[in-house]
């Protein structure tokens, strides 16, 4: 996949700017009217206009081309700007293109030129755009090429592609979780309705988040009734109902959408070429609402698929973990950490088949070596349905599915590989003699492209082997021609030989061409020799060249058969690559658990979360022995003796932010059917992981730090169920220092009342007597020792508060000047004395809401003055009682009367 750096930067391409010069006269030539006519056709992309062995570009093209790309800008005729790349580079040029977010058309001709009548037809064969790449030099094998488009009115939905694959999903979302569908998918390209002018929010944070390009489309692209009619066309259905889709549905809309915009970029203006999409596979449902759901904000703050600094996938939890072998293992990784799985028999299911091949290295080993050389064949067949494969991907796809017998003898190892096996072995029937049919017919090392002949056997096809027999045969004919012409010229230094530019010739030395016969004609003088041609060689020529022809021709035949019955095929290759990939990522998780220690968590129904002995798995691996271990125990059994809501204090650097993230990560970790880093561990299903982690702000661009926690804390409040999981850092920070503790107080006391899973790092220690009143709430603290005046941090959560912050001595540490440090230790000690008689009481009641501040408690004086019967009291006791609520607010004796 091309990846754009992640940034409001990469929003919406800003529009190339029309240079000042016009064309002087773009009718000048018939072929610069069909320049025009294809730029007026496609004026949002650069267009590649196919001359000869060049593409060449013109006008404003050619300006803004090479200055990007740093090509020579030179002038047709008639000073049109003119750059042009080889043909033979096409595809570098465009990955470069498709790099600086240009969308490229490329204008071919679509007639030999030998059969043009004047200018030769041509037609705009391709549309490349970022999310429409289908080559393999263009894309990361280890990432997905989605396009995605969506609607928002009258509801949201989305749909999403994959061309290199053929994969089409669909959901139907609230808004909010558009976006949290959108950034897991992690598209390369995403599609709106043009009726906003600006790209709509969601757009624009999606590029921000994903780096993605954003395309614009008329909003009747996506009507319903159009939508609806163009899927069944395409699919040859009369309804969708069989797919799952009613009419009606408002995931049609963006679906139907999205199918216009393909079908635009791959078929063209060629009117003639039949689909290059017939391995678009029905649109399928994803995120049906029983996964477990990562909200955008959690998947970016927990750096599960990229970092946040680099928005590189160096340095993620996918980095860390994944180590599949094959390309399409690589990208169900990131789709299985993306989208984790909700229910516990499909968890288990997925746990069965890592135990297995964690406790039968020698059947994991025999499937690894199984899998390994198989190639892309997901792409192989999304290359075959747009007629871009070459005969690489046709021996790769015969030698990848030919390991299909391997990998079913393994599988009879165990009850839990069985499906495996069964899936495997349905798609035998049609896959084994495609295999064998093309391993047979096609030779190992295949040349990289048709024209170069040598992709097919000898012996395979009579048509074929004669065609080559006349090449083959070409040299023992001519070795008798030139015997024979030296013995009737008396020449003993005549050759024949060939070269590419003059084609066969006859060289006579300068010496001898005063005997040169008459039936020789001249063709070439050379410094010591000149060169003939006979009529009898140059119909030798012609027919060596027309059995090259022959050859070349009869191969592609061979080869669109093969690539048709590929595409008949297309269906059981997926599966098959869709299988390899699981078998795959399966194996990496046992290979992890090997490795690094991994168990298998249970997976429990109740909300509980117990871990002993968890880790980080990233920083885990990062420090290897030197990462402490730590528990956890959250929610559980209805007596909570594990209060689901736990406060952490400590120092700053004392290890509270990655503590709460191991947390996240290690839940995440085991919905995906993956083991763990830790000792032991029981996971309850989780609904949502929820993060509120400092670093997100990053992720906001243009928000303040505050309306970034809140929006994102409200987020939390408004759909947290007692399934779910959040982790906060530091709530409140933005804000002056009362309004920030009483924030948090207040959200605190909210969640433990929705009752979630909860880790909550603060440095508010006045949070800590929440745990006093609140069963449901506990305190946690990460440890230090103090040696001296230094502190030694041991990254080690233990139940209970801690009261210092240790600021002071992380300042140290971080090379403040020893006057500062003095003078705040002074400041502390004074302000903590201030501090303290501002906190509130401890309450004695567990019942009673607990008030946080003391100017903010109703004195007792209050009430008796509200309980007063002024009617039937005395002036005398009206007077008594002033005056002793008078002494009891300056807490003084009554004066004696
Ligand atoms: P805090 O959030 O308390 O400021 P961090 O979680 O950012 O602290 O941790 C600070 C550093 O301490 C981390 O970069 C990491 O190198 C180290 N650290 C944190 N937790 C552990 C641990 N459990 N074992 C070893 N090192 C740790």
């Amino acid at each position: 996949m091309v990846k754009h750096p992640p940034g409001p930067s990469s929003a919406k391409k800003a529009p190339r700017k029309q240079p000042k010069k016009k064309a002087r006269d773009p009718q000048a030539t018939p072929a610069m009217q069909q320049w025009s006519r294809f730029k007026k056709q496609h004026p949002d992309c650069v267009l590649l206009f196919r001359m000869g062995d060049f593409y060449e570009l013109f006008n404003e093209d050619a300006v803004h081309v090479s200055k990007l790309l740093g090509l020579t800008l030179t002038q047709r005729s008639e000073g049109v700007p003119m750059a042009g790349v080889p043909a033979h580079a096409l595809e570098a040029y465009l990955r470069r293109l498709v790099e600086h977010g240009q969308r490229v058309a490329i204008c071919d001709q679509i007639q030999d030129p030998r059969d043009a009548k004047g200018v030769v037809d041509r037609a705009v064969t391709r549309l490349v755009t970022p999310g429409t790449l289908v080559d393999e030099t263009l894309l990361d094998e280890a990432a997905c090429n989605h396009v995605a488009a969506f609607i928002l009115d009258p509801e949201p939905a989305v749909a999403i592609a994959e061309l290199s694959t053929g994969r089409f999903q669909v959901a139907a979302q609230p808004e909010l979780a558009l976006l949290d569908v959108l950034v897991a998918m992690g598209p390369s390209e995403l599609l709106y309705e043009d009726t906003l002018e600006e790209p709509p929010e969601i757009a624009r944070r999606c590029a921000e988040l994903t780096g993605c390009a954003l395309t614009s489309r008329p909003a009747w692209s996506f009507a319903q009734s159009d939508a609806r009619e163009r899927l069944e066309s395409h699919f040859g259905v009369n309804t969708l109902e069989g797919f799952g889709l009613s009419k009606g549905d408002i995931e049609l809309s963006p679906a139907g959408g999205l199918l216009r915009y393909l079908q635009e970029t791959q078929a063209c203006d060629d009117q003639n070429s039949p689909s290059r999409l017939s391995h678009l596979q029905p649109p399928q449902r994803i995120n049906d609402g029983t996964g477990l759901h990562i909200d955008a904000i959690s998947i970016r703050s927990l750096e599960i698929e990229r970092t946040l600094r680099s928005g590189q996938v160096d340095g993620s939890l996918l980095a860390a973990l994944q180590s599949c072998t094959t390309p399409m293992g690589k990208r169900l990784f990131r789709q299985w950490l993306c989208f984790p799985l909700g229910d516990v028999e499909t968890i288990e299911s997925r746990q069965d088949i890592v135990q297995v091949f964690f406790d039968d290295r020698a059947l994991a080993n025999s499937l690894s070596k199984q899998i390994a050389p198989i190639q892309d064949v997901a792409r192989i067949v999304g290359r075959i349905a747009t007629r871009r494969a070459t005969p690489r991907d046709l021996v790769a796809l015969g030698q990848s599915i030919s390991r299909l017998d391997g990998l079913i003898g393994p599988l009879d190892a165990a009850p839990a590989l069985a499906p495996f096996q069964e899936r495997l072995e349905k798609l035998s029937d049609q896959l084994r003699p495609l295999s064998r049919d093309i391993v047979e017919a096609c030779v190992d090392s295949p040349p990289p492209h048709l024209r170069d002949g040598g992709l097919f056997r000898t012996g395979i096809d009579a048509a074929l082997d004669e065609a080559r027999t006349l090449q083959t045969d070409a040299s023992g004919w001519l070795a008798n021609y030139q015997a024979s012409l030296i013995e009737e010229t008396s020449i003993p230094s005549l050759k024949v030989g060939y070269n590419k530019v003059f084609g066969y010739y006859i060289e006579v030395t300068h010496l001898h061409t005063s005997n040169v016969p008459d039936h020789f004609s001249r063709k070439q003088t050379l410094k010591n020799a000149e060169r003939y041609i006979t009529p009898e060689l140059k119909e030798f020529e012609e027919k060596i060249l027309h059995a090259k022809t022959l050859s070349v021709e009869r191969e592609q035949t061979l080869f669109e058969d093969f690539c048709h019955r590929a595409q008949d095929a297309a269906a059981s290759i997926s599966d098959f690559a869709v299988l390899v990939s699981e078998i795959d990522v399966l194996l990496c998780f046992a290979e992890n658990a090997v490795a690094y220690k991994h168990v298998r968590p249970k997976i429990s129904k109740e909300p509980v979360l117990s871990i002993e002995g968890g880790r980080h798995p990233v920083l885990d691996r990062m420090l290897r022995d030197g990462f402490v271990p730590n528990d956890t125990e959250l929610g559980g059994a209805a007596d909570l003796n594990s209060p689901p809501l736990g406060l952490i204090t400590g120092p700053n650097m004392a290890g509270k932010s990655t503590y709460i993230r191991q947390v996240a990560l290690l839940v995440l970790l085991a919905h995906t059917g993956s083991f763990i880093p830790a000792e032991k561990a029981t996971i309850g299903l989780t609904d949502r992981i929820f993060t509120r982690i400092g670093a997100s702000d990053e992720l906001h661009a243009g928000a303040s730090t505050f309306m970034v926690e809140m929006t994102e804390t409200a987020n939390i409040l408004h759909h947290a169920t007692d399934r779910s999981l959040v982790i906060l850092d530091e709530i409140g920070r933005g804000t002056s220092t009362l309004d920030g503790l009483s924030l948090a107080w207040a959200i605190t006391e909210s969640l433990a009342s929705i009752g979630c899973r909860t880790l909550f790092a603060t440095h508010y220690h006045e949070l800590t007597t929440l745990a006093d009143t609140h069963a449901n709430i506990k305190n946690l603290h990460v440890t230090v020792r103090e040696w001296g005046d230094q502190i030694v941090f041991l990254h080690r959560v233990e139940p209970g508060r801690t009261d210092r912050s240790y600021g002071i001595h992380v300042a140290r540490i971080a090379g403040v000047p020893k006057e500062t440090l003095q003078r705040a230790s002074e400041l502390l000690d004074s302000l903590a004395v201030e501090h303290s008689s501002a906190l509130p009481d401890r309450p004695n009641n567990d019942n009673e809401q607990l008030s946080l501040f003391a100017s903010s408690t109703e004195h007792p004086a209050m009430q008796e003055l509200r309980d007063l019967q002024l009617d039937t009291m005395t002036p005398m006791a009206a007077f008594d009682l002033l005056r002793k609520i008078n002494s009891d607010i300056n807490n003084t004796p009554p004066p004696s009367v």
